[in-house]
């Protein structure tokens, strides 16, 4: 038996899985993808997202504010993060709630000044902080500025960058800090050489796997959208990059998934 799978990051609240999200999660469960993790991207989904999580077993969630949205987020909806989480707190480790995000810094989107990008990404360290929970990172164009912002804060426990492309150098700045790397269908193009030689060359015990579905198709599936299902193929192209064996591999990414998200 291979071991499991685990999607540490996937939109199964968003529009393409609406229609049948039980069978979409059963045809997850049918390729090997035993848990998953629902990121939220802003207060409008933060209800949905912990539905889901408590309808089906093995799907997990984080309470956050995307800056890709950052025109809709308010400071009365960090107040309500605020007490949501605490609620999730006292339910302690029943709760389907495992960490903060998503969140971060994208500062391709120049319509949002990067001050008040970073003012309100602070907040979201502060409650990670606060609840010591992990954060879910979503970073594009501001690994520099992020990596300022998580060492002043000095957390204890860490999170992961989610979809991941860059060099080497900007992947080992998370992981030193106790962040893993979160590895999604990027690898999967032949184009993609600096990400995929960045990946080959980090430690296993850093890497997590994740689909971004819908989000992030695959090779050969662009214009489509992508499915958590999918996982496997992101692992066999994890496995071809790598140098260690294939059931390491695949031993190891199942438990960094679950170190992640503190389930032991
Ligand atoms: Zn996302």
């Amino acid at each position: 038996m291979p071991p499991p799978l685990f999607d540490t990051h996937c939109h199964l609240d968003f529009e393409p899985f609406k229609n049948d999200l039980s069978g979409e999660i059963e045809k997850a469960r049918t390729a090997g993808v035993e848990k998953i993790f629902i990121p939220s991207v802003g207060e409008w989904n933060w209800d949905e997202v912990a539905r889901i999580s408590e309808i089906y077993p093995g799907i997990y969630y984080g309470l956050g504010m995307h800056p890709y949205f950052f025109d809709r987020h308010t400071y009365e909806h960090v107040a309500l993060l605020d007490s949501r989480l605490q609620q999730q707190c006292r339910h302690g480790v029943q709760s389907g709630c495992v960490a903060v995000g998503e969140c971060g810094l994208d500062f391709a989107l120049t319509e949002y000044d990067e001050a008040a990008q970073q003012a309100l990404f602070e907040q979201h360290i502060g409650l990670a902080k606060k609840y010591s929970l992990p954060l879910v990172l979503h970073c594009r164009k501001a690994h520099q500025p992020m990596v300022k912002m998580l060492k002043k804060a000095q957390l204890s426990g860490g999170g992961v960058l989610h979809g991941f492309s860059g060099s080497y150098q900007q992947a080992k700045s998370f992981i030193d800090l106790g962040f893993y790397i979160g590895v999604g269908g990027t690898i999967t193009y032949p184009r993609a050489n600096k990400t995929r030689s960045t990946i080959s060359a980090l430690p296993l015990d850093s890497l997590v796997l994740e689909t971004d579905a819908p989000d992030m198709p695959l090779y050969g599936y662009q214009g489509r959208p992508n499915h958590p299902m999918m996982l496997k193929m992101v692992l066999n192209e994890l496995i071809l990059l790598r140098k260690e064996e294939e059931q390491t591999i695949a031993c190891q990414i199942w438990q960094n998934g679950c170190n992640l998200f503190g389930f032991s």
